[in-house]
């Protein structure tokens, strides 16, 4: 039987008829075809796709940043300890506008509470090794002994490693950051009143918070003791009986109970005094009396009577000559840099800000540097997001996830950090 089946040439006449055997033939090389272009389509995808994944592997991977800090206070020292950290970090320049052993001798004492202890030893900061003193899971330690302790174990990191000290960033040096070449990250932490980050072009404007705390704060510095790290002491429920300053109409009419803390080393103690905002007379009079004795006074019994047993007490001549002090109550308030992150396109520069040139209170709680170290704990993630960001979406994304971070570190410590450091 002769199977119909014709094929047809461009002008669709009939040029042939073909048999059974012919037809199958021909389906066959025609499913050949189709296979082995299916085949050839398939790999060439794979092998696109492939060598698209590796080389993205292999970009990831040689991805590559150099950090630039500006001031060698704690925190940016332990910004400087977190990136060499980064594998991402090839280079490490930092700028400190004093000396080495000016940053070495600094005096204060800083107390690190459990978390950032745990945090920092992360980071391999060995407090075993460190001169200091432990309480009540509190490190207390001179800040000269920290600040040593990172420049000493730096340069252990298999990293390129820059310290410029005694030089002052300043806006002429913008060039030599300029001039490195691929990705940089800027972390300014040049304190409450540095100004690096404007110079980079952020912005200098700040939220200023209200903490919902009233506070005063007090020094007394004996140059004749030696700087040995002392524990804080904290006394709660304090009220004080200021008829001896104010009429009878100033009588207490509230529950103003203050808490008073002791901190510092044995040569520059502080104390601070602390109340929740509230409207009680006391604390009328102790916000707007403009006579300086009675803070004075308050703080001079304070310490008198809450002093360590192996101190000595302070006369009221020594006080008069000697002790800084709030002359009344005021507010505490967190200042919050508006403008924390940035990023120029045109120099392939990232800015952020840390430490006390992001947030700081106008206040001296005796643990202020744990708020800055719990900035700097998303600090690794974000050279990680920085270092790979291609894409205008993915440099938004790191920028905005420093943001957030930084908003989240100002909640939380509006809520939570006062208490824990003076309050509770
Ligand atoms: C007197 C005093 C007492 C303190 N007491 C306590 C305490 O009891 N407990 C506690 O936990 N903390 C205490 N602190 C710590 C403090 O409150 C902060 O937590 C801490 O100093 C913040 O660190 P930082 O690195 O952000 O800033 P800073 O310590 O202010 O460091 C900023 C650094 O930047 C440098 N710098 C500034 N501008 C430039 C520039 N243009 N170029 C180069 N370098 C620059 C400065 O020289 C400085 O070294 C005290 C601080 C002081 C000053």
């Amino acid at each position: 039987m002769h199977l119909g089946f014709y094929i047809n040439n461009s002008l669709g006449e009939v040029t042939k008829t073909c048999t059974e055997d012919e037809i199958a033939k021909i389906l066959q090389i025609h499913s050949m075809n189709i296979s082995i272009y299916f085949v050839i389509t398939f790999s060439a995808v794979a092998v696109f796709l492939g060598s698209k994944i590796i080389l993205n592997k292999i970009r990831r991977n040689n991805a590559q940043l150099t950090v630039i800090i500006i001031g060698a206070g704690p925190i940016g020292l332990t910004s400087a300890l977190i990136s060499v950290h980064c594998k991402r970090v090839k280079k490490l320049v930092l700028y400190e506008e004093q000396s080495k052993s000016n940053v070495e001798k600094r005096t204060y004492q800083i107390a690190l509470k459990s978390a950032q202890v745990s945090f920092l030893r992360s980071y391999g900061v060995d407090f075993d090794n460190l001169e200091g003193l432990w309480h009540e899971g509190c490190f207390y330690t001179r800040v000269g002994i920290y600040l040593e302790y990172i420049i000493h174990i730096l340069p252990l990191y298999s990293k390129e490693i820059t310290m410029h000290f005694g030089t002052k960033f300043a806006r002429e040096m913008r060039d030599d950051i300029d001039n490195i070449q691929g990705r940089k990250l800027v972390i300014c932490c040049d304190g409450s009143t540095g100004l690096a980050s404007h110079t980079l072009g952020l912005s200098d404007e700040c939220v200023i918070h209200s903490s919902g705390i009233f506070g005063a704060v007090a020094a007394v510095e004996r140059n004749n003791e030696t700087l040995v790290p002392r524990p804080e002491k904290r006394i709660h429920n304090l009220s004080f009986d200021l008829s001896a300053y104010i009429s009878s109409a100033f009588e207490e009419n509230g529950n103003s109970k203050f808490t008073l803390k002791l901190f510092g080393n044995s040569r520059c103690r502080y104390m601070a005094l602390a109340v929740n905002k509230c409207d009680s007379n006391i604390v009328r009079a102790l916000k707007t009396v403009l006579d300086k004795s009675m803070m004075r006074n308050i703080f001079l019994k304070c310490y008198n009577i809450y002093k360590r047993s192996d101190e000595t007490c302070i006369s009221d001549s020594y006080c008069l000559n000697n002790m800084k002090f709030s002359p009344r109550l005021y507010e505490i308030k967190l200042s919050q840099r508006m403008e924390n992150v940035g990023y120029i396109s045109d120099c392939d520069l990232f800015v952020i800000t840390e430490g006390e040139a992001s947030r700081s209170y106008n206040y001296n709680t005796g643990m202020d540097i744990n708020l800055g170290v719990k900035g700097l704990s998303s600090l690794q993630p974000f050279i990680e997001m920085v270092t790979l960001a291609e894409t205008e979406h993915s440099i938004m994304q790191a920028l905005v996830f420093k943001m957030e971070h930084s908003e989240k570190i100002c909640r939380e410590s509006l809520k939570y950090g006062l208490k824990e450091y003076l309050l509770l």
